[in-house]
């Protein structure tokens, strides 16, 4: 029999959009000593803008100051985009129906999890790509504009055909203010807070700064992510949060794993507690909602 004051509780949580799926994840939440917050769509808004866009196809790399090519780039790259469910694919499409741009028809789509998406357009291989995927392939790119963008803390995709990089698109996402006071609340109560991406290192370190996380892991591929975690439970009881399909195997890893209610469904039904309201700061509402269930039990 499930002990009344957990019954009680568990209603008061729902009632306040904390949905507790798994009452002993819950139970466990008293003693959480380290949070891990996937950044897109759980610390972040994850919902992109188009900032830049930068022609690379030159000879020798130039930047294209022809508007023209910027079009043609940015299109190139939403036709690829259309198929994909990635928070980047919605924002790169958004740019280029502001602008009025056509898109192409792709064949043989598919996706590079953790990495980008490629396809064939007018029977030629084009992808679009992390940093990380360049450097893996040893694809070199030295551009003066591109690292300006990289230092300012956006999200950048490359736009190749075949090894050649045409392009770079840049975006950049809003930090949820709610995400500040979860953050600084959790760190007084003494629990580490820490940040996991898929993202460059630059977009991460600005996170990290700006929300005054104790550490970062970027460029984390998703099924490394899993790993992660296990590696912070050495240490520490951890619980983490997040929303996309990537981050399921993490929530399952985590001593408590809390999705964020307007993830993918694989998140949500992978978790032991899910965030009705999509509120960072009901992390804490949890935690001290466990801490004062279970003290009054033992
Ligand atoms: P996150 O931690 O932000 O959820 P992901 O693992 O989903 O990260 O993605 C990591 C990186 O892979 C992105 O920052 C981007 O560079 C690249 N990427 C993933 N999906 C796409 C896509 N559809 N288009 C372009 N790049 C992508
Ligand atoms: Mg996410």
């Amino acid at each position: 029999a499930i002990p009344l004051v957990v019954a009680v509780s568990t209603s008061i949580a729902a009632k306040s959009g904390l949905l507790i799926r798994d009452r002993q994840a819950f139970e466990r939440a008293r003693n959480l000593q380290a949070i891990i917050f996937d950044k897109t769509g759980t610390l972040t808004e994850g919902r992109f803008g188009v900032t830049d866009v930068v022609s690379l196809s030159g000879e020798g790399n130039g930047t294209g100051k022809d508007g023209r090519d910027d079009e043609k780039i940015l299109s190139l790259v939403a036709s690829l985009e259309a198929s994909s469910e990635h928070p980047i694919a919605a924002g790169i499409l958004e740019s280029a129906r502001e602008k009025g741009l056509q898109t192409q028809s792709v064949e043989e789509f598919s996706s590079i999890p953790g990495k980008g998406v490629q396809g064939l357009i007018g029977g030629k291989k084009f992808l679009v790509v992390s940093p990380g995927y360049l450097e893996e392939n040893g694809i070199a790119l030295k551009n003066d504009k591109v690292e300006e963008i990289e230092s300012q803390g956006k999200t950048v995709v490359f736009l190749l055909e075949e090894k050649r990089v045409l392009g770079a698109v840049a975006l950049a996402d809003i930090i949820r203010k709610e995400s500040r006071e979860a953050i600084s609340k959790l760190k007084s109560m003494g629990i580490k807070c820490l940040m996991l991406t898929g993202d460059n290192r630059y977009v991460a370190a600005w996170v990290s700064k700006e929300l005054e996380l104790d550490d970062y892991f970027a460029e984390v591929l998703p099924h490394e992510k899993a790993e992660k975690v296990r590696e912070v439970q050495a240490e520490y009881i951890t619980g983490m949060v997040g929303d996309g399909v990537n981050d399921a195997p993490a929530l399952a890893q985590a001593d408590v794993g809390i999705a964020i209610g307007a993830g993918t469904d694989v998140a949500i039904e992978t978790a032991d507690i899910v965030l009705v309201k999509n509120d960072p700061r009901d992390v804490v509402d949890i935690i001290r909602l466990s801490r004062k269930t279970y003290s009054k039990m033992y």
